[in-house]
């Protein structure tokens, strides 16, 4: 396989190089931070007082986390390192309920950031011939102008089309031959459900690769996707408070996304504990931004959960790689005293051929106990009027999800385009246990 790079002499660093680097940016960092009130008042209290403090890498583990919540009671300006003047772009987090949370970027912001990017596309192999269909949202949200500069910046074609709008998506993408999508996992299933009302088959287009992000999703989608569409689809990963999208990227071996540790430091962590996990073991995602000027953020804990897989890639990045992020901290299910992440479910949902593009995970209370009902579509030619085959079929989920997650679920089979669907980042738990 032909191995492309944006920055060769960065993205091959070696380990000791790489941590060189952190390191003397991790202590411009602490310097920058010590400038504004809200972080030198945390990090007095912790006896940082200067870079002098930071001696190496480890000393990393001194400074305290910093959470959303920080973020928001800081809003609009608290956590602002630098004149209004001096920002050229706000973003703001998808976060759909409570006080938004607020990222500038400067000019220099702008230009790392879309680096990065750039950084990242080249890595699944895109180039300057590939035609880019940005389906994100553009507005405050960071993945549709985020990628938007970065592909720019590669010199692929770019079509800012935004989200939504089905048909006139297909439609583009068959008038300009697109060649890359950006768009998220639920959002691609959606369209595929449509397409037969197009007239459209997915041999009709010209997709290659596809950037999947946003929201969590599992490898059995990812297949899925790759399957129905015949695409190689790479996982791309980032949030707002860290830029955006950007942070970790997939290269062509699909291995898990490289983490661009020049500019992020990655550390995983016990979510009840804080302490610092070793590669390979699954916590919570914390990450320190080392090049932002407008807006310092380090050791912010992000709620993902992930490992990092640290062996040498065969791409030649040195840069660790994070694994499919698992789930969230904070959405974890819990159902009748047992565990559940959402990702499980869709894991074994999503091998099963007969189920289609969308799905529900619906919670509801009868009496004292949780009921967990899962709702798929599956495939129009499967509702031929045999019932046997139908109920054969829920029988087939019911016993995979409970071998898996091992809660008894209602299964209910529907259309095709019968469940909510969305074409931004996808809703698929709605709990009404407390409603009731
Ligand atoms: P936002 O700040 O609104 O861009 O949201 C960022 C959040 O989206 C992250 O903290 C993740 O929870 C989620 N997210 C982004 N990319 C991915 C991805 N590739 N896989 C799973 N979750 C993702
Ligand atoms: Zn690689």
């Amino acid at each position: 396989m032909e191995i492309t790079y944006w920055n060769k002499n960065i993205e091959t660093m070696d380990r000791p190089a790489i941590e060189a680097l952190q390191l003397q940016r991790l202590r411009e960092l602490v310097d920058q931070s010590l400038k504004m009130d809200f972080y030198k008042n945390r990090l007095l209290r912790v006896g940082i007082t200067s870079s002098e403090d930071i001696q190496s890498l480890d000393d990393l583990r001194r400074l305290p986390f910093n959470v959303k919540d920080d973020l928001r009671q800081n809003f609009p300006t608290g956590l602002l390192a630098v004149d209004m003047r001096d920002v050229v772009r706000v973003h703001s987090s998808s976060g759909t309920t409570g006080i938004p949370t607020v990222i500038y970027f400067s000019r220099q912001d702008m230009d790392n950031w879309t680096d990065l990017l750039a950084r990242s596309i080249v890595a699944t192999g895109c180039c300057q011939d590939d035609v880019f269909q940005n389906m994100m949202t553009y507005g405050l949200f960071t993945g549709g102008l985020g990628l938007h500069y970065g592909a720019e910046r590669v010199g692929m074609t770019v079509i800012p089309v935004g989200g939504g709008n089905t048909q006139r998506q297909v439609q583009i993408m068959k008038d300009f031959k697109t060649t890359v999508l950006h768009v998220t996992p639920s959002y691609l299933l959606h369209i595929h459900s449509k397409l037969e009302s197009f007239e459209t088959r997915p041999e009709d287009l010209y997709i290659q690769r596809v950037f999947l992000g946003a929201e969590p999703y599992s490898e059995n989608t990812r297949l899925k996707l790759e399957d129905l569409y015949g695409i190689d689809a790479y996982n791309s990963y980032g949030l707002s408070e860290m830029n955006g999208p950007g942070v970790a990227f997939e290269c062509v071996y699909k291995q898990g996304m490289h983490v661009w540790e020049d500019a992020y430091i990655l550390e995983i962590i016990d979510p009840e504990t804080g302490e610092i996990l070793p590669d390979g073991e699954q916590g919570e995602v914390v990450l320190t931004n080392l090049v932002r000027s407008a807006m310092p953020l380090f050791r912010y804990r992000t709620r993902d959960l992930a490992y990092v897989n640290s062996e040498p890639c065969r791409c030649g990045r040195t840069h660790r790689r994070l694994s499919r992020i698992q789930g969230r901290t904070d959405d974890m299910l819990i159902i009748n005293g047992v565990n559940v992440f959402p990702s499980q479910i869709e894991e074994v949902i999503m091998a099963i051929p007969e189920v289609g593009t969308n799905y529900l995970i619906h919670l509801t209370k009868i009496g004292s106990l949780d009921k967990l009902a899962v709702k798929v579509e599956i495939y129009s030619k499967l509702f031929t009027g045999d019932m046997s085959a139908l109920d054969g079929l829920k029988a087939k989920i019911k016993e995979k999800l409970r071998a898996s997650i091992t809660i008894n679920p209602v299964i209910e089979l529907h259309e095709p385009g019968a469940l909510p669907h969305s074409e931004g980042k996808a809703k698929r738990v709605l709990d009404e246990r407390e409603q009731l």
